[in-house]
């Protein structure tokens, strides 16, 4: 249920409605707008009478909300959230970039690609630690040591670290080191994961699509972070399976504008992920931003032929700088400040 203030409806208004419903039972949520104040409901909504609420002088309507996530719910929050991640702004007419190795496997290497990235104009860098892969006698990851070297490439360049967190045993370093926490799409679902985040900070989350989530999952996935305590959630469209396995995933664009239609959630796109092809990264990115994404992620790698991992969708940092000029006036297009 949610509750829309009357543009005159003042401090002592909130106040005192906030008292009615909180006494019932239930959490409220308030988003002050610009133009207005809209109070969202949480809980059992059944003990609360529409109509006594109707009478107030300073209720303009009541809705009820009938999906079953609410805090990323567009209608409890109907302005984009921007969240700021150590500096950078992403959401609303910001357009970050996260550029980096899909995993970190030297300090040259992750100080080179990001000091490339840097001056191309990327945003943030990105590094797995922490890999998921799909057979246990893969490269797993440098662990703990591999943030450090993102600490220092952070130190090298001030670019804020995005790094994906499997395990809540590392929480606590994460949240010391890393600015953007990753929440992978294997763990998308992992709901333990979600809540131990969601309680223990409010460092900003990018919870990546699940493999073959849908929309609702996802989001609801979301809903477990923010209802945890943390509502610093950005979401990442990074391609789906589908019966096609020429590319490795399915880029689904329609998620930009139906996440922004649903959730008030910054929404990014992963093109490296999601064709698995290193020159379908430039096509996907460009058509990403013109549909209107928060940010983009993308696999840089100095040396592709020899990366331990995802090197065939990896883009060389001469690529990377053609594809940020060519993406300028499609973000100056749609208004995006990148
Ligand atoms: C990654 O970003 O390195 C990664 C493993 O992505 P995903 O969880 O989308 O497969
Ligand atoms: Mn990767």
């Amino acid at each position: 249920m949610i509750i829309v203030l009357k543009q005159e409806a003042k401090t002592e208004d909130v106040a005192r409605i906030e008292k009615t419903i909180e006494e019932k039972g239930l959490q409220v949520h308030v988003s002050k707008g610009e133009n207005q104040t809209i109070m969202g409901l949480i809980g059992d909504t059944t003990k609360v009478d529409p109509e006594s609420i109707e009478v107030d002088p300073a209720v303009e309507k009541v809705m009820h909300v009938s999906e079953l996530y609410k805090l990323a719910n567009r209608a409890f929050h109907p302005e984009d959230s921007v969240i700021d991640v150590g500096g950078v702004k992403i959401g609303g007419g910001h357009l970050a970039v996260i550029a980096g190795p899909c995993s970190v496997e030297s300090k040259e290497q992750v100080i080179e690609i990001a000091k490339a990235a840097k001056a191309a104009g990327a945003n943030l860098l990105r590094g797995g630690a922490f890999k998921p892969r799909t057979s246990p006698y893969a490269f797993q990851g440098m662990g703990s040591a591999g943030l450090d070297i993102l600490v220092a490439a952070k130190e090298a360049t001030g670019l804020p670290i995005v790094s994906e967190l499997m395990d809540a045993e590392y929480l606590d370093e994460f949240i010391e080191k890393v600015d953007l926490i990753q929440i992978g799409a294997r763990n998308m679902q992992n709901f333990d994961l979600l809540k131990k985040v969601g309680k223990a900070t409010k460092k900003p989350i990018l919870l990546k699509r699940g493999l073959s989530a849908t929309f609702q999952e996802w989001i609801m996935s979301a809903e477990y972070i923010m209802a945890s305590g943390n509502p610093n959630v950005i979401l990442c469209e990074r391609g789906v399976r589908t019966f096609e396995s020429y590319t490795r995933n399915t880029l689904d664009l329609q998620a930009v504008p139906v996440i922004k239609e649903l959730t008030h959630l910054p929404i990014i796109i992963d093109p490296s992920h999601a064709g698995g092809k290193w020159w379908l990264v430039n096509p996907m990115a460009k058509a990403a931003v013109a549909a209107g994404c928060d940010g983009l992620m993308i696999e840089v790698h100095n040396n592709p032929e020899k990366a331990l991992c995802d090197g065939p969708q990896s883009l060389k940092p001469a690529k990377f700088e053609q594809l940020m000029k060519e993406l300028k006036p499609i973000a100056d297009a749609v208004g995006k400040e990148i």
